[in-house]
């Protein structure tokens, strides 16, 4: 069985507790064949995260890692970038002189709420529609921008709150999804299956079985697997549930990436 895991985080992210090293070991020893480092970078300069990315110390930390897993471990270099519409033109001026295998794009906050911290305690006047609404506003013009190969954790405000947005999944929701989804379906761009969290938190799948089944009706293909582990010991958390969802959607294959080339990786090789 092919293992691919396109979503991690060492210690060339602010946020990582593993080093490369041991990120790439963790991943041998779970049975992974190829992985992809995918490093915050971030452009909310009130972030803990902002100015901390520093591509060359971590394409040099890339090289090592390639030469150290040489037969053992493919080894992509990716990036996840923090978008929101306020940030302009800054991403793509700051992403165009850099080089990465595959560029992950991923929406953390809209209406003003910090997504990634509402499990930790829900506002008591959050209105989940209003985010849900923004939410999506700025995942289209994420997918529109033609900076990413692929929308990380796709739905974020579900994955987060699951309890919450379950029954807010009405023919309003799957509209807007689904005219995201199209989106992404035109430009080639990829949606990710992201298991963090999923056993140990009860959040979500992101996207969840009900999203990539409508993006496979829709005639989606391309699509990424990431467990978005930040220490090794989560190197493979709910990557089980993620492929689960993957083939009962219909897919028989993921998606890698070389230099910006995506490539089929079949769930059965
Ligand atoms: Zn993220
Ligand atoms: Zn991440």
């Amino acid at each position: 069985m092919t293992r691919v895991n396109y979503h991690l985080h060492s210690t060339y992210s602010v946020d990582g507790k593993g080093t490369m090293d041991a990120m790439c070991a963790a991943a041998v020893r779970a049975g992974f064949t190829e992985i992809c480092f995918t490093e915050h970078l971030d452009f909310d300069r009130g972030d803990k995260d902002y100015g901390f990315f520093d591509d060359r110390a971590y394409s040099a930390g890339i090289a090592e890692a390639r030469a150290r897993c040489a037969g053992r471990l493919t080894v992509r270099k990716g990036l996840e970038f923090d978008f929101r519409r306020a940030y302009g033109t800054e991403v793509g001026e700051v992403l165009a002189p850099m080089e990465f295998d595959f560029v992950l794009g991923s929406v953390h906050a809209a209406a003003g709420y910090p997504i990634y911290r509402l499990p930790d305690g829900v506002p008591a006047d959050l209105d989940v529609r209003e985010l849900l609404a923004e939410y999506f506003a700025e995942v289209e013009a994420l997918a529109g921008s033609g900076w990413c190969h692929a929308i990380g954790h796709f739905d974020y405000v579900y994955k987060q709150l699951p309890a919450l947005v379950a029954p807010r999944r009405d023919a309003w929701y799957w509209r807007e999804v689904e005219r995201i989804l199209r989106l992404c379906i035109g430009g080639g761009v990829a949606i990710e299956v992201n298991s963090r969290h999923l056993l140990d938190r009860g959040l979500g799948l992101a996207a969840d079985g009900e999203i990539l089944a409508r993006y496979r009706a829709l005639g989606g293909r391309l699509l990424t697997a990431g467990t978005d582990a930040h220490r090794p010991s989560d190197i493979a958390d709910g990557f089980a549930e993620a492929e689960k969802a993957i083939r009962e959607a219909g897919f028989t294959a993921v998606t890698g990436y070389e230099r910006g080339r995506p490539y089929d990786v079949p769930l059965d090789a």
